[in-house]
């Protein structure tokens, strides 16, 4: 008889590509990393079996959570009762997005020099020290803000450089679409002014469904800065998402070509989107303690690394082809990277030239550094916030955005 705990367990047929990859890819951590059966979901009361829910003993052993630190921190906010945390989600259901949000934000509650450290990282010229780090956070009293229940998943609070108060409010999004409901009030439209982050004349186009949500999220924090009694001197909105779902980005896109020009610029920014895969190659270069480098390594494993059950699963044990190989001189790269099929190595990417035959600068705020060339192989590099990841081309594409297209239509796997 089969051994259940190494099953990948019931999908869901209605999925698009991009969930199923990421609930087999839960499943494969349950199956093989936790080594515990399946379990029902996705509602307490439900009797359907997924390879993505864990058996609530063991969801009660905080088996959702990278490690006992997170798993505190998120009982101690269920605790806490207020704002949408709902327990069977977050406990049971390794395929939501809050469970993700608590395992990326979850180690800095408590240990706010790793909490600055990071986000220096990540904002150079803006952070000084990091003060709290709460999940489901809203201002309050609602009515002085936008008079609903808009609330970040994670919010950052944090004193600049100047040592005035600041704050991240951050969206986290893993497959969910965003709230697909159509909200539009007078409680928000009175934060949109000539000074606000969105074009004069955006009309109804800025409540549009696909990004009702992350116009109310940003409006939540603009309305943080534009309260009379505000006391930040600086704030944001932060999406974070995942680099291989192509519609959130394409979401992002049409959101970002309603913001004013202002707004565009780097640096004054109130909106950032910045992919899972992009802020862990900034988290990565930071040297951490052996207990946090695991807890880096074991997030990447279970929300980048989606190649690992893409394999046969027999021959990824039998033979431990857990390397993952440089494309250029296939050296061992970071397995994060193996979401690409093309990766190159830091060794690598740092003798990159441009197409006039300079150095490129490993540091770069632009775009301007595309393609690249490493011993004359074209590669393109993906930049923001001061990280970047490179990536061979096989196709010789003209532009970047020709690349991705043909990237993914051209994987094999
Ligand atoms: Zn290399």
């Amino acid at each position: 008889m089969n051994d259940s705990r190494f099953e990948l367990g019931p999908q869901y047929s209605k999925d698009n590509i991009f969930t199923a990859k990421m609930r087999l890819h839960q499943s494969w951590f349950r199956a093989h990393i936790l080594k515990v059966p399946f379990g029902t979901g996705p509602k307490p009361e439900s009797t359907n079996l997924f390879g993505n829910m864990l058996r609530t003993e063991d969801a009660n052993k905080g088996l959702n959570f990278l490690n006992q630190s997170i798993f505190n921190v998120a009982k101690q906010r269920v605790a806490e009762g207020k704002g949408a945390v709902e327990p069977f989600r977050l406990f049971n259901n390794m395929l939501s997005s809050q469970p993700m949000c608590f395992n990326l934000f979850g180690m800095m509650v408590n240990d706010l020099d790793l909490a600055t450290t990071l986000w220096k990282q990540v904002f150079p010229d803006k952070i000084g020290r990091i003060r709290r780090v709460l999940f489901e956070y809203a201002p309050e009293p609602k009515g002085e803000y936008l008079e609903d229940n808009t609330a970040f998943d994670a919010f950052i609070e944090y004193l600049d450089l100047d040592d005035k108060l600041s704050f991240i409010g951050i969206e986290t999004k893993l497959t969910e679409k965003f709230s697909q409901k159509i909200y539009d009030k007078e409680s928000y439209r009175k934060w949109m002014n000539e000074n606000s982050p969105w074009l004069p004349n955006v009309g109804d186009s800025i409540a549009q469904k696909d990004h009702n949500q992350l116009w109310r999220d940003h409006l939540l924090a603009w309305s943080m800065l534009e309260h009379k009694d505000s006391k930040y001197n600086s704030g944001m909105l932060m999406l974070v998402r995942h680099p291989e779902d192509v519609k959130c980005s394409r979401v992002v896109q049409e959101y970002e070509s309603l913001l004013n020009e202002n707004e565009l610029a780097y640096s004054d920014r109130t909106f950032y989107d910045m992919p899972l895969d992009i802020l862990m190659s900034i988290w990565k270069s930071v040297p951490l303690s052996d207990n946090n480098s695991t807890w880096l390594a074991k997030f990447c494993l279970r929300y980048l690394e989606l190649h690992v059950s893409d394999f046969n699963l027999e021959f990824w044990n039998v033979n431990g082809k857990n390397d993952v190989r440089c494309s250029i001189c296939g050296c061992k790269v970071d397995k994060f990277l193996a979401m690409y099929q093309w990766p190159v190595c830091d060794k690598c990417s740092s003798i990159a030239l441009s197409k006039d035959g300079e150095p490129v600068e490993g540091r770069g705020d632009t775009e301007d550094h595309n393609p690249v060339f490493i011993n004359g192989i074209k590669c393109w590099r993906r930049y923001r916030f001061g990280g970047w990841i490179t990536i061979k081309d096989p196709f010789n594409c003209r532009s970047l955005n020709e690349f991705y297209r043909k990237s993914q239509m051209g994987s094999d796997k």
